[in-house]
């Protein structure tokens, strides 16, 4: 434990897991809009601030952990990165001699002096773990808070979203692949005039500035704030793989009472989570699957890591809604859907929000076709007779009551919506204004 920072910085065997690495998974399902809209009308009203990646690099494997040998910036790529404040030093790893573990998320990356972590994130520099996502998003966007989604978080709000590089999954169905599944160093640019964003925003800024500009957590609550955001939303790529730029922003932003909000592939270790849940207020969590073999072959993780994170959040207080994407032929079985249900009322409870959300073709799996909307409507059946109150159906337009709100106790529409936009809302201070029923969620910020 490093004695001023409080996080795990230890020297020693990781005798939790000293086999290292292990099975990872995730994606996000906002999709990245990359318009360089400008920054006034996003103060006015959502507009898009997002870097596309800059430079082609091709994904080398899918399904295995992959360490870059010999792949950390140096010379001065290295110098620049360090001198614009975009490297920190790693929360939580372990010394092992000149090589370092992670030990963040269970992917444990072992990495050598020189190599690079799985979630591209992360270096090794003469046996001092790095982040090279610190302060240096490539995507931020003012988003409604349905669109993370979260129905039962403060509706009708607004989030300050933003994302780094790198994750710490490989799901073949990938909707931000373009920054997810790339290194930092490939969609920021550290050289030239320094650049950093924070209130007041200029009236626009170009691909070069985009590509050059520092958001440092201060910046970003500030921004936040003068945004008139309640929340920040750590979202589109992973906040598990930018975890120390996460950490710090949401420390700070506590202190400033603007609320965090974590969009998650919910892969991480208990300690990190433990170490960062103590400032989150709400995790949208994706449980891509109900089966091992499924959660390995379309996302290469581990079903039962994330069932345990899930607990976790529930013991911590946290806010949850989870996400399950319906894939078809990997994931669209009653039967899967029936035990994923059954553990969610008999571990988190009734009154825990779910989304069958349809996939759409892309990624590395263009070739199948978008989830039939009669599966998805059985789905929420089957979650509605396994005892949930709430399941909600996402990604299909015009589908009557797909996200409505209703009482479990008398059954009227309490909260309406339409695309990401509250269009009525029944609750008083959090209860039913028919029959006075409390609703669950966090309704008030
Ligand atoms: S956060 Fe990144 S570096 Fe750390 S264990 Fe996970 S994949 Fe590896």
């Amino acid at each position: 434990m490093d004695k001023e920072t409080g996080h795990d910085v230890t020297a020693g065997i990781d005798t939790a897991n000293p086999a290292g690495p292990g099975k990872r998974g995730c994606t996000r399902r906002e999709a990245i809009n990359r318009t360089l809209a400008g920054l006034a009308g996003a103060a006015g009203g959502g507009a898009v601030v997002a870097l596309a990646a800059r430079f082609a690099r091709d994904a080398r494997t899918t399904g295995t952990l992959e360490i870059f040998k010999n792949d950390a910036p140096t010379g001065p790529l290295w110098e620049a990165w360090k001198q614009r404040g975009w490297v920190k030093e790693g929360y939580h790893y372990l010394k092992l001699g000149k090589n370092v573990q992670c030990k963040v998320c269970p992917n444990n990356c072992i990495l050598e002096p020189g190599d690079r972590s799985h979630c591209r994130d992360k270096i090794n520099v003469d046996g001092t773990l790095y982040t090279l996502a610190y302060g240096n998003p490539c995507s931020f966007h003012v988003d409604p808070v349905e669109k993370k989604p979260l129905f039962h978080f403060l509706p009708g709000s607004r989030t300050f979203s933003l994302a780094t590089a790198g994750c710490v999954f490989r799901c073949l169905n990938c909707q931000n692949w373009e920054i997810s599944q790339k290194t930092p160093e490939q969609t920021k640019n550290p050289y030239g005039p320094e650049l950093r964003l924070r209130p007041p925003l200029p009236e626009s800024l170009g691909f070069d500035d985009m590509a050059r500009l520092s958001m440092f957590p201060q910046d970003v609550v500030a921004l936040a704030e003068w945004l008139k955001c309640p929340s920040v939303a750590y979202t589109y790529s992973d906040p598990v793989a930018f975890y120390e730029y996460t950490y710090d922003t949401c420390k700070l932003a506590r202190e400033r009472k603007v609320k965090n909000i974590l969009v998650t592939c919910g892969s991480i270790d208990e300690r990190a989570l433990r170490d960062l849940g103590q400032y989150v207020d709400a995790a949208h969590v994706d449980l891509k699957g109900f089966d091992d073999d499924t959660y390995w072959k379309l996302n290469a993780g581990s079903l039962q890591a994330i069932l345990n994170i899930l607990k976790t959040f529930k013991s911590m207080g946290t806010w949850i809604e989870l996400i399950h994407l319906v894939v078809p032929t990997y994931t669209d079985k009653p039967d899967m859907i029936t035990r994923m249900c059954e553990w969610v009322v008999k571990n988190l409870g009734e009154d825990q929000p779910l989304h069958f959300s349809r996939f759409h073709p892309q990624h590395k799996l263009s070739h199948l076709p978008p989830t039939p909307v009669d599966f998805l409507l059985e789905a929420r059946s089957i979650a509605r007779a396994s005892g949930l109150r709430y399941a909600y159906i996402g990604n299909v337009r015009g589908l009557a009551d797909a996200e409505t709100t209703f009482c479990p106790n008398c059954k009227k529409a309490i909260i309406e919506r339409d695309v990401f936009r509250v269009t009525r809302m029944d609750l008083d201070a959090g209860k039913c204004k028919f029959c006075n029923t409390k609703i669950a969620g966090v309704w008030t910020a």
